[in-house]
This record gives C-alpha cells, sequence and structure tokens, in this order.
C-alpha cells in the first residue's frame, strides 16, 4: 500500500488515521470519517480504490469540488471522471460508455443524478465495489450544509446491499454523526473520529484598531500567497479589496450580490493564482480544496465557533504553517445586534445571541486557542499549543500589580457601574463631558493610568474580565463590577504577572520559515508550476503541491533519481514534469552558485579589510618587537598565520624580523638544510632538522635568507 501511496499520489507516509480507516474499510466495512479539513480524507476512499477491482463510486456535493479532485487524480495518473450538470450530454453519454467498459477507477457523480432511475439503472450494470461520500454531513438537517438531495443516497444501500460504504465529513457533532450512519443504513460501522487540533495554524486574536494596517501587514507576510479575508457585509468587501488594489495586491470582492457567473470567475481566478487574496464574505470558501491558502483573517468576528473553525480550517490544509488572524472588536458585536433586533422567532435569536457570546469568550479568553477550541468540541488532553497569540504571550509576562490595583479601583470608585471604555477614560484623566457631568474627574483615580494607551488599558480590563476579577452587570449594558476574587486581591495585597503589552504585531507572529535563497528558488518554481498549470487550465496545486515545492527547493534534485524522491512526485509527475523542472533547478543552481560566488567575494572583500587590519596590527607589533606567542594571542590568530602575515608584509616592506628568529645553532642548522634541499618543500628541513624546530621558525629563517 505504501508503494501505491508514493507511486500514485507520491507520499512517503500516512497521515495520522489514514492508515487504520482504509485497512477498516478495504476489509468490506462501513466506515464513518470524521476529519479536520486538510486531514486528509480523500485518500481513504482513493487509495482504496485503486486496491479494488472494478469502480468506486464518489458523491461529492459541489461540481467545483469534483472537478479539483477529477483533475488531481488524472495528474497522478488514475482514471476517473464525473457526471454532472456541468458536463454537454453528448460527453455525458461517452463518459457512461466508458464506464460501462470499465474505464475508470473513479466516477465522481452529484447526489442528484442517483435520484434518476436511468442513472441508477446504469450504476448497476457496472462493477461497483464501493461507494464514498464525501461532505457526508450534507445528509443532516443539523448539520450546517444540509442537501436534500443526499437523502437520495438512501436508495444506493436498497440497491446495493453489500458494497461498502465510506462516509467523510468534517463536522462532528454527535447529531449528525448518528444522522449519517441512520441515513445511509450503514451496518457494523465503524467511526474514525481524529481530533480537532491542526498544529500547522497559528492562531492570533488581536484589536480591531489599525485594521488595515494589521490586514496589510499580515498580507506582506505572506506575499504572494494564497489568503482569504471575511468582512461583515458586501460593501466592506468590496471596499477593501479596493484598497488592498490600489496597495498593488493582487484582490478580488466575493459576496452573495455578485452573479454566480461572476462569483465562479473569482474563485476560478483563486484557484489559479490568479488571485492572490480573496475578501469575502462567509459564503467564500465552500467550493475549493486549495490545500495552500496560507493566511485566513476575520476582519469581524464569526457567529458562531463551529463557522469559525471551517473558516480557519481553509488554511494550511498541506500541514504547511499558517496564519489565522482574527481582529476582535466588542463594537463588532453592536453590528450584530441589530441584526439580532430584527429578527422576529425570538428562539432562533436567542440561540444565535448565544453563539455570539461563545465567540466573544473565546476571542476574550486568556487560554490557550487551541486548548479553548478543542474543549469546545468536547476533547481533552491538549494543554497548550505553544504557537497561538496566548501562548507566546503567556511566555512573556511582567509584572503587573500596580496597574492591575489602579483598574480595580477604579472600577470601584465610579459605582462598579460603568462600561470598560469609560472606566478606561477615567484612568486616563479624560475631560470627556461624561466623566465631568459626574465629576469622576475629582476621583483620586482620575488620571492615574494616563501613561498606558487605551487600547492596553482595553486589553488589561478584558483580561481581568476574562480572570474573573471583574464581572459583567446584569442588565441590558456592558457594565462591570468587581468580585470578590478581585476585591481579595485588593485587600491581600496580591501580585499578578499578565502578559507583555505587546509593542508591535510583529513579535507576536511566528517567523518564515524558509532562508532567503530557499525562498527565492521556491518562488522561481511556483513560476514554472503556474506556467504549465495555465497551459494546461489546471489549478496550480495539481501540478505540485507547495510542500512538494519547498522540499525541491530544500534538495534542489537535478536528476530524474533525485526527484522522484521529493514528496508528492509520483510515477505520472516524475514522468509529465520530470524533466522540465530537473532542468530549470539546475539552472536555478547554477545561479545560485554564481550568486554565492559573487557574494563569497563581497565576503572577501570585507574579509580584506578585517585582514588590512591585522595586516597593520602585525606590523605594528613586530615593530615594537613583540613575540610570535603575544601576536598570536592579540590577534587571536594561529601563529602560523601570523608567520604568514609577516611573509606578506616583509614582501613590500623591511622590517627587521631577526628578534623572532631562533638560537644561532637552530639557524645554522636550517640553513644547511636549505642549502641542501632547496626552498622549494619545508618538509625535508623539518626532517634535517630532526624535527628540533617548528616550521614556523623555519619559515622564518628562510624569510630573512631571502632577503
Ligand atoms: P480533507 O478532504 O480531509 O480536507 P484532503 O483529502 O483534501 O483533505 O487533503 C488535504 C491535503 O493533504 C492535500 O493537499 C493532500 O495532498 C494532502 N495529503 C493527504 N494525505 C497525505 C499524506 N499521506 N501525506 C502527505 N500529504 C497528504
Ligand atoms: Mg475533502
Ligand atoms: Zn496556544
Amino acid at each position: 500500500m505504501k508503494k501505491l501511496l508514493k507511486q500514485y499520489f507520491g507520499h512517503d507516509d500516512f497521515r495520522p488515521m489514514q492508515k487504520q480507516v482504509i485497512d477498516h474499510f478495504l476489509d468490506g466495512n462501513d466506515t464513518v470519517v470524521v476529519m479536520p479539513t486538510g486531514g486528509g480524507k480523500s485518500l481513504c476512499f482513493q487509495l482504496p480504490a485503486l486496491v479494488r477491482s472494478g469502480t468506486t463510486i464518489v458523491i461529492s456535493p459541489l461540481i467545483s469540488l469534483m472537478k479539483d479532485q477529477v483533475d488531481a487524480l488524472t495528474a497522478n495518473g488514475i482514471s476517473a471522471t464525473m457526471l454532472n450538470s456541468s458536463v454537454e450530454l453528448e460527453e455525458l453519454n461517452q463518459r457512461m460508455s466508458d464506464a460501462s467498459a470499465g474505464h475508470y477507477k473513479l466516477i465522481y457523480i452529484a447526489p442528484e443524478r442517483l435520484a434518476n432511475e436511468y442513472v441508477r439503472n446504469w450504476i448497476s450494470k457496472l462493477d461497483i465495489t464501493a461507494l464514498a461520500v464525501d461532505e457526508a454531513h450534507c445528509i443532516s438537517q443539523w448539520g450546517h450544509d444540509f442537501r436534500p438531495d443526499y437523502r437520495n443516497l438512501k436508495l444506493f444501500r436498497q440497491e446495493f446491499p453489500d458494497i461498502p460504504i465510506i462516509a467523510l465529513t468534517a463536522s462532528a457533532t454527535e447529531h449528525v454523526r448518528r444522522d449519517i450512519v441512520s441515513e445511509l443504513a450503514l451496518k457494523k460501522e465503524e467511526v474514525f473520529v481524529s481530533g480537532f487540533y491542526r498544529e500547522n495554524l497559528h492562531i492570533t486574536v488581536m484589536s480591531k484598531s489599525g485594521a488595515t494596517q494589521k490586514i496589510l501587514w499580515f498580507l506582506n507576510k505572506h506575499k504572494n500567497e494564497s489568503s482569504i479575508i471575511y468582512c461583515f457585509s458586501r460593501k466592506e468587501t468590496e471596499a477593501l479589496a479596493q484598497i488592498l488594489r490600489d496597495e498593488g495586491i493582487n484582490a478580488g470582492a466575493y459576496h452573495a450580490g455578485l452573479t454566480p457567473e461572476k462569483r465562479n470567475e473569482v474563485q476560478n481566478a483563486f484557484v489559479h493564482d490568479d488571485i492572490t487574496v480573496v475578501v469575502a464574505t462567509i459564503a467564500f470558501g465552500m467550493g475549493i480544496d486549495k490545500p495552500d491558502v496560507r493566511l485566513v483573517m476575520h476582519k469581524t468576528f464569526p457567529k458562531t465557533i463551529e463557522g469559525y473553525y471551517q473558516e480557519i480550517g481553509r488554511a494550511g490544509r498541506d500541514g504547511l504553517p499558517s496564519d489565522v488572524v482574527m481582529l476582535y472588536s466588542a463594537g463588532d458585536k453592536m453590528k450584530l445586534d441589530y441584526f439580532l433586533g430584527q429578527m422576529e422567532d425570538t428562539v432562533q435569536r436567542d440561540k444565535e445571541e448565544k453563539k455570539i457570546r461563545e465567540v466573544m469568550d473565546y476571542a476574550e479568553s486568556r487560554i490557550c486557542r487551541w486548548q479553548w477550541i478543542t474543549s469546545y468540541f468536547g476533547e481533552t488532553g491538549l494543554e497548550r499549543c505553544g504557537n497561538c497569540d496566548v501562548c507566546v504571550s503567556n511566555d512573556n509576562t511582567e509584572d503587573a500589580t500596580e496597574i492591575v490595583q489602579k483598574i480595580l479601583s477604579a472600577v470601584i470608585r465610579t459605582g462598579n457601574a460603568f462600561g470598560k471604555g469609560y472606566i478606561v477614560k477615567v484612568l486616563r484623566g479624560s475631560r470627556d463631558k461624561n466623566v465631568l457631568s459626574r465629576g469622576h474627574e475629582n476621583l483620586s483615580v482620575w488620571g492615574i493610568a494616563k501613561e498606558y494607551s487605551t487600547q492596553d488599558l482595553m486589553e488589561y480590563i478584558i483580561e481581568l474580565i476574562a480572570l474573573g476579577f471583574l464581572k459583567r452587570n446584569n442588565g441590558e449594558y456592558d457594565t462591570y463590577h468587581i468580585t470578590k476574587k478581585g476585591a481579595d486581591f485588593l485587600n491581600n495585597r496580591e501580585t499578578i504577572e499578565l502578559p507583555k503589552r505587546k509593542k508591535d504585531i510583529v513579535a507576536q507572529v511566528t517567523k518564515e520559515e524558509f532562508d532567503l535563497c530557499d525562498r527565492e528558488v521556491f518562488d522561481s518554481l511556483r513560476e514554472l508550476r503556474k506556467e504549465i498549470a495555465d497551459e494546461k487550465g489546471l489549478p496550480t496545486f495539481v501540478i505540485f503541491g507547495d510542500v512538494a515545492l519547498q522540499e525541491m527547493a530544500r534538495k534542489l534534485p537535478t536528476t530524474t533519481q533525485e526527484f522522484a524522491q521529493i514528496s508528492g512526485v509520483g510515477a505520472k509527475k516524475l514522468q509529465q514534469y520530470g524533466d522540465i523542472f530537473t532542468e530549470v533547478i539546475s539552472e536555478l543552481k547554477e545561479q545560485k552558485h554564481g550568486r554565492s560566488r559573487a557574494t563569497c567575494r563581497r565576503h572577501n572583500n570585507s574579509r580584506t579589510e578585517a585582514k588590512q587590519y591585522r595586516l597593520d596590527a602585525t606590523k605594528e607589533m613586530l615593530k615594537s618587537k613583540d613575540s610570535l606567542e603575544d601576536m598570536a594571542e592579540a590577534l587571536g590568530l594561529s601563529q602560523g598565520t601570523i608567520v604568514k602575515y609577516i611573509e606578506e608584509i616583509s614582501e613590500d616592506e623591511n622590517i627587521d624580523i631577526k628578534y623572532l628568529l631562533p638560537n644561532q645553532k637552530a639557524q645554522k642548522e636550517i640553513i644547511e638544510g636549505f642549502k641542501k634541499y632547496g626552498h622549494t618543500k619545508l618538509k625535508p628541513i623539518f626532517k634535517h632538522c630532526k624535527e628540533r624546530y617548528t616550521y614556523d621558525e623555519i619559515r622564518l629563517v628562510a624569510l630573512c635568507l631571502k632577503k
């Protein structure tokens, strides 16, 4: 099986759980796979399809998903096709007859086709050996993406009771899982659930102030890499996309207000790397499996944790480090409140309100983001990821006792009755009319934290809420009172450490993985990939994924054998692209060499400067008759090097070095040696003197003889 994995998919190893799933499914059992986005679910039915005789039917909800998968399979030398409404009738007939002749290992079918008796009849005459139901949550009304057509799948089990079924989804609620099992009428199924933690996604939640700057900063970090930015409204997506384009970034807007054609166009451009940044409302992303999205940003906070998890899940499917950033402002809640307020159905409204609260809790929480998310989904065991903004800042704390005392005092002095913004105003000594009208400028706490920015104070307050020092008052407004815990802190004169304030956003973002030269080669290979992809009308990742290109940039394979070792290079791709890639890599390698020679020269230049300094120093020390040992010591060099320097200096200057020579007897012996063996080699002289004198001494004598 590992051989097939390398030969067809180019991978060296299975991802966690893939092997168990495949073994179980190949034994002829019904199988349910719950794996996060990017976990590698497709392989769980694609590899078994190769092992089995006959054809595997795959059900998938969206044409775009089918198309990408069929393209990817074909590029890997696996015969696959799809039947859906995008295919012309004539072509459809051709494919169906090819299928009847046993041409395909995998046939992707849209669920609505199964309602058609003619199609079912046709299927029954094929040599079907398995059924795979991708995005299986679509079958459940409890899922976030119910598709009535998926209910047709019931018929499949009825007509083909003995064919094993595998159902795959990233959506894991118990309810959905039960629906999948019952709707598909699975038998003695086993459910494989892998965790929700995605270690390659670095989560950051930061305040929304200076949003555009922050967005630009992250886009710059991920220059020319695929990114998605989620916004609140259509208008916002258009506006931001325009701002980005003005900055020279290849950005497009995507929202429900566009015509289906236009939406398709944007999606396609993104998949083909013609657009690098899509600014979207949440509607974007469903229909794409683009593996190399490096940045997902939320300019506004999402409405549910489930939705958030799905959206961030679109980053880094290929397992490479990717950034996930939420710009958070409690003020955004007001926008949502407005929409909630317009809802008629109060039960539904309360439900949504609760969901939004959860997202706010998440954003304001000070526990590891991944710990929070995984435990939200009922998983235990993850302590800290070490990579998210919370983990990073917790590694970086400072004593905050004084400022915390000041904030808590301000809450008490103003009567436990105000919101965050107001408390901050008092602390910073604002003469806002609200403050003055209450006479709060006369309080002892007025202006006691002037040196802190509004932003920092806001964040401290949010932290104190999260720590349980402050609590929201009951009632309509976002006002706060001190808790017993907070009061104890003050009364007992406790101390507290809190994360250091972030001076700039750069500090908390993990650094790039590439070194510079690799990056250049990588970018060139990406260009090559893009050229080939455009020529063939395929998405770039169908040619090679970023993982493969990075490995190429690291290992610089120039022969077919070397190229075959790269992960992501299977037999078919080796044959198709091996030559062109190794050729280009050879060129790049040469350029790189040329460049490193150039850098060497540059190094040499700077070395010359340093050397000149040492030569001068040596000269000075010779003049003051320092010993060889002292000179070596002073310059941090070996005595041999000093002697070389002396040789160099002697070439164009007459400096007295006699004082460095060994005693008369030694000199005589050495000179004898030179007479006997000449000046070309030192070793015979060394031997002649029975190794009593060092090479350095011999060279110094030789130097004096020359003069
Ligand atoms: P899912 O359907 O679970 O979201 P996919 O099947 O689309 O995930 O796979 C996500 C990415 O992981 C793809 O780019 C795929 O090539 C890659 N992948 C899958 N299995 C492996 C593996 N065993 N080794 C390396 N990469 C893999
Ligand atoms: Mg998938
Ligand atoms: Zn963490």
